[in-house]
């Protein structure tokens, strides 16, 4: 056995955590670039309490709150150059995975200078970046647990992650009560996402022990508690407190593995029809599961048992019905892929996400992907 592990961020987990933001960005710097979207950190309160607690500990922040859904690098550059022409030393993150993908690119590009795009593709690379405080709101994406940012380049349709080093948070602060102003559609989508994390990191060829522990850990905490936070009306701290850390586990998880398939097949329909991509994953992961499960039946069977099925032969069922009860069944169709979509988004699979489609159990061909995407329209 033979393996590299280093994750260099600072996670802070629990209730009420966000009250440490202000002391500890202090660590790192005097002024912030508030990275966040238009409405929901403002609706909730979040960006006001934030304000000020940078505030009471002599931080100026700075608000930047153009980042949207399938974040673009057009935005990453607009935010580094405020963060350039504000002097801003420290970059505060408030949002889900996009607002934390994005913000760690603008903390990149800040340092480095430079087109967001060659760090996707890795023509360029750095070991700097300005220092990232990372507070997650949705519990999906993971991106507080590890080094990649996804962008999409909104000239070429292109859905990519920079891969850095210098992009972990320098802490991270994980308070599952900030995941309790979620929307009920918004919740599954996370929630699925981060299922599909675990389960890829679990098959993946280049898993190591530690994806292992933390996906056959994250798998079981959402197959026990997804569907509860998904109808949770009143707040259950206990419920949210584990699907939170699933969802921090799994993103550490694919910061180990890689992700598979399910990614790689999936960043092409976002990255064309700006669809969720938690959803884009719930379309897209039965068919795949079916199509691949006979690479990997010991591990596909752990993934069914984990959600109450028996076998690898009823994994794709397994997983459609926690589709199903999350309230996720939809194709590709309804979430507006067309038939016409689907050559060119198996051949930009191809392109963007070799990687992924390499470390899937098994290896497919542009011809199997299109059939995987028409089967799950
Ligand atoms: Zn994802």
């Amino acid at each position: 056995m033979e393996f590299n592990y280093n994750l260099p961020v600072n996670i802070l987990f629990g209730c009420d955590k966000i009250n440490e933001l202000g002391r500890e960005t202090a660590k790192y710097g005097k002024k912030a670039l508030i990275v966040t979207g238009k409405r929901s950190s403002k609706e909730s309160g979040l960006l006001e309490k934030s304000v000020e607690l940078l505030a009471n500990e002599g931080i100026d922040g700075v608000i930047f709150n153009e980042v949207t859904r399938n974040p673009l690098v057009s935005t990453v550059h607009q935010g580094a150059e405020i963060a350039k022409k504000e002097n801003c030393d420290v970059v505060v993150a408030l949002g889900g995975g996009s607002i934390m993908d994005a913000a760690k690119a603008i903390a990149l590009i800040a340092e480095n200078g430079g087109d967001a795009v060659e760090y996707m593709y890795g023509r360029k690379s750095s070991d700097k970046a300005l220092p990232l405080v990372l507070v997650p709101t949705t519990c999906g994406t993971g991106s507080e647990g590890n080094c990649y940012a996804v962008l999409t380049d909104g000239e070429t349709g292109d859905k990519k992650s920079i891969r850095s080093a210098a992009i972990y948070g320098k802490v991270s602060i994980v308070d599952p009560k900030l995941m309790m102003t979620m929307p009920k559609r918004v919740r599954a989508a996370v929630i699925f996402d981060a299922l599909a994390h675990s389960m890829e990191a679990y098959v993946t060829k280049k898993r190591t022990p530690m994806s292992d522990a933390y996906a056959a850990y994250a798998m079981k905490l959402i197959a026990d508690n997804g569907v509860p936070a998904v109808e949770d009306e009143t707040g259950d701290t206990v419920v949210w407190e584990k699907i939170t850390l699933a969802s921090t586990l799994a993103g550490m998880a694919i910061g180990a593995s890689g992700c598979a398939l399910p990614h790689a097949m999936e960043h092409p329909a976002s990255g064309i029809k700006n669809i969720v991509h938690g959803e884009g994953l719930a379309a897209l992961t039965p068919a795949i599961v079916e199509a691949s499960w006979e690479g990997d039946p010991e591990r596909y069977a752990t993934i069914s048992v984990l959600l109450g099925g028996n076998s690898a032969l009823d994994c794709a069922d397994r997983v459609r019905a926690f589709i199903k009860r999350i309230g996720l069944d939809r194709g590709l169709s309804e979430l507006g892929i067309e038939e016409s979509d689907i050559p060119w988004m198996a051949e930009n699979a191809f392109k963007v996400s070799l990687g992924n489609i390499e470390n899937h159990p098994v290896v497919f061909d542009k011809k199997a992907l299109e059939e995987i995407y028409r089967k799950s329209m």
